[in-house]
This record gives C-alpha cells, sequence and structure tokens, in this order.
C-alpha cells in the first residue's frame, strides 16, 4: 500500500478508505455481506485474485481493510487480516501454519485462552508445545526440537511483565529457521514493533488498546504478503472475519492511539513511582522504572512502558482479595486496556486453577495485583490505591485528597 505519510501520528490518522461519491470526511460503515459484480469477467477475475477488491465480508470489507492498511504502516508490515477477535488472530495465525507433527515453543507466560489452545486443543490434532521460561532466555535454544515450527510470546507478558528480548528472539527464529510470532496486544505498535526485530508474524488482540474504550472484541493478524496469503485462506474459508462495525470503530481508535498511549503510559509511570518503597507493598514493577529487572531492555525495546503495573501487597492472598473489595472507583473488571482504570487479582481469579508451583513459576504471588492504568487524573487514582491499602489493612481512614 502506498503510504504518503511519516510519522506514526499522521499515518493512524490519515490512512483512510477511498471517499465515496458523497465527499463524506468520516469514513462510512460498509455494512454489507456482499459486493457487486460489474460484468462476468470481473467476477472471475475478483475469484481468480487476477484483481483486488471485496467479494463478500468474511473474505474484506472495506471498513476493515482500512484498519489493517493502518496497522500494517504502525508496525512496519506489508499485509494482515482483521479478525472478530483476539483469540480469532492467535488460533489464525498458528493453525494457518502448524499441522499434525509440528511443535511449538512457546513462552511459559501466555493469556490463558492462548494456553488452552497448546494444551487442550491443539494436541487433538498432534500439534504438541513446549513452555519456556521468560526468564532464563539462555534455555531456550535447547528446546528447540527437529519438529519445531514455530515460537509464540508475549513481551510484556500477563500479569508478570517480563520481557522478552526481540533482538535475540528475532535472532534465534532466524538461526532455525522457526516462524516467530509476537502477540503485541500490551505494548500497541506505538510502544513496540516486533517485526522490526525479525518477527514475522505479529497479533493483536484489538479489543485492549487499540479499543482502548472497552467497547469492542477484535484482533488482528500482520506479517508479510505471502505468511499472510495463508492466514486469509484459512480466514477466508473457517470465518474468523471482523464485523464491518467493529472494524469501523477500531480504526477510529487508531487515530486517537498514541495521545492515549502517552497519557497510559505517563500515568503508570507516574504511579509505579509513587508507589515503589510504599511500607504497605512488598514491590511494585513497571518496565520503565530502574527496579524492573529488565529495565534496559524495555528501554531498549519500548518507547514507554505502558498502562500495566503489578505489585504485591503485604498480608498475601486475603489482603489482595480484600483490597479489591475496598477500591471505590477504579474497576474490578478482568478487562483491560480502557480509558477506566482497572483492577484484577490474578491468584483468585484468572490464574486460580494453576497450582501454587505453577502460579510462582509466570510470577503471580498470592497479594499480587494488576492495575491497567486508565486515563482518568493521576491523582484520582491514587487517591483510590492509597484508599483501599489503608482500608484493606483494617485501619479505615479517610483518603487524603
Ligand atoms: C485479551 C488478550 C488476548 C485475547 O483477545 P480477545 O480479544 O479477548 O479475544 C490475547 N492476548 C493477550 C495478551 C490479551 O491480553
Amino acid at each position: 500500500m502506498a503510504n504518503p505519510y511519516k510519522h506514526f501520528e499522521t499515518q493512524a490518522i490519515r490512512t483512510q478508505s477511498r471517499q465515496s461519491e458523497h465527499r463524506e470526511h468520516s469514513a462510512p460503515i460498509y455494512m454489507t455481506s456482499s459486493f457487486t459484480f460489474e460484468d462476468a469477467e470481473q467476477a472471475r477475475a475478483l475469484f481468480n485474485d487476477e484483481q483486488e477488491g471485496n467479494i463478500y465480508t468474511r473474505f474484506s470489507n472495506p471498513n476493515n481493510n482500512e484498519l489493517v492498511d493502518k496497522l500494517c504502516l504502525l508496525e512496519g508490515t506489508e499485509a494482515g487480516i482483521a479478525t472478530a477477535s483476539g483469540m480469532a488472530a492467535m488460533f489464525s495465525s498458528m493453525a494457518a501454519f502448524l499441522q499434525a507433527g509440528d511443535h511449538v515453543l512457546a513462552s511459559r507466560s501466555l493469556f490463558g485462552s492462548t494456553h488452552q489452545i497448546l494444551t487442550k486443543i491443539f494436541p487433538k490434532w498432534g500439534i504438541t508445545h513446549t513452555y519456556a521460561d521468560i526468564d532464563r532466555p539462555e534455555s531456550w535454544e535447547a528446546l528447540i526440537q527437529k519438529n519445531t515450527k514455530m515460537i509464540f510470546v508475549e513481551t510484556p507478558s500477563n500479569p508478570g511483565l517480563d520481557l522478552v528480548d526481540l533482538e535475540w528472539l528475532g535472532q534465534l527464529a532466524a538461526a532455525h529457521n522457526l516462524l516467530l510470532n509476537v502477540d503485541n496486544c500490551f505494548a500497541t505498535p506505538y510502544l513496540q514493533q516486533p517485526a522490526k526485530w525479525g518477527a514475522q508474524l505479529v497479533t493483536h488482540s484489538a479489543t485492549k488498546f487499540i479499543d482502548g474504550q472497552g467497547r469492542t472484541i477484535g484482533g488482528a493478524v500482520l506479517g508479510s504478503k505471502e505468511l499472510i496469503n495463508e492466514v486469509r485462506f484459512f480466514g477466508r474459508h473457517t470465518g474468523p472475519a471482523l464485523s464491518p462495525f467493529n472494524g469501523w470503530i477500531l480504526s477510529k481508535s487508531l487515530e486517537t492511539l498514541a495521545v492515549r498511549m502517552d497519557k497510559h503510559c505517563d500515568n503508570a509511570l507516574k504511579i509505579a513511582e509513587y508507589l515503589e518503597g510504599h511500607p504497605e507493598l512488598e514491590f511494585v514493577k513497571y518496565p520503565f522504572l530502574p527496579s524492573h529487572p529488565q529495565h534496559d531492555l524495555a528501554r531498549k525495546q519500548m518507547r514507554q512502558g505502558g498502562a500495566l503495573i503489578t505489585f504485591n501487597v503485604k498480608g498475601g492472598l486475603e489482603r489482595g482479595r480484600l483490597f479489591l473489595d475496598q477500591l471505590k472507583m477504579i474497576s474490578f473488571t478482568a478487562n483491560l486496556g480502557d480509558t477506566r482504570t482497572s483492577a484484577t487479582h490474578p491468584a483468585s481469579t484468572t490464574h486460580s486453577k494453576l497450582s501454587e508451583a505453577e502460579r510462582q513459576a509466570v510470577g503471580i504471588y498470592p497479594g499480587l495485583v494488576r492495575i491497567s492504568v486508565g486515563l482518568e487524573n493521576v491523582n484520582d487514582i491514587l487517591e483510590d490505591i492509597e484508599g483501599a491499602l489503608r482500608a484493606s489493612k483494617g485501619v479505615r481512614q479517610v483518603a487524603a485528597s
């Protein structure tokens, strides 16, 4: 696709589907299941991939094309497909390439449903996996098998906020001729561009920061034309297509991604700095705090530290639960990447089915709280956290203003 714009913000705002005869300024929503053919010859050419154009919304649609064109510019990839959810993107990006007998090397710190695909769904089709520890990169190369086809990672990880060195991993994947697939949902292309470091597939849950306002589910798979052709074939015939309405929302949302991420990260850094050394906390983890064990790596591969912070409250599991119950403003919800700050307690919710040892292996301590920092005034967010820390200690005081 032609790219007349140099800068991220301009690409995100000015990449638009072609204006219609109505000369609209904002892109319309193309709620149509199919597109008409001018004549038999055009229909033949479209179906035979001799001409580019829309046929049926399960294959492509102007709103989804606009979203994908933008994401390609922002991530620095040639091509992509939009999907109905992040999980449809994760699944399509793997299933399009893997067959019985193949093996996936994956980071142990993965989104829950991605973990279910690898451990419960793929084994039914003879596709195996090995988990590698995110904090022991030196162990990864030995885990590559003769039948390994793909490496799959998330960085920063959820909720551990550990990082994978993408430059190192890109080289490892290239040396072994493996497909490197990076779920870039937490960082977004504004903070980190995995393709620049050698990822051949970049996957997204657009539900998070790309929508950024907690309204819709969506996803995308991005990569080279050659690889995306495989994913497109898979999607075209298995149907994970995004609704044009949601594609329109997500494309509009990208227009404000840069300003939103700047503010998310600014708020998050202020909160992390404030909470560091707090007497009620065992630790605070945030990639752009100098105390983060991979702070240098974060500075190298991320523009800013992201919107997620974790901290471990003193008092373990019960204190963690009590802390959540005492929040007044911050939402208690499983989603993240919203304008509204939200909090979760992984040990008693998302990761409660794991054993204590499994939780420790991915950095989930009993008192760990994950905050997805929103766009409210940072003092209101801090006041709520401070108030809940105090109230969960059993000492009820009026929150400082
Ligand atoms: C939410 C999420 C997903 C799944 O996305 P959905 O849009 O909910 O299907 C995948 N990976 C990561 C890292 C996520 O946070």
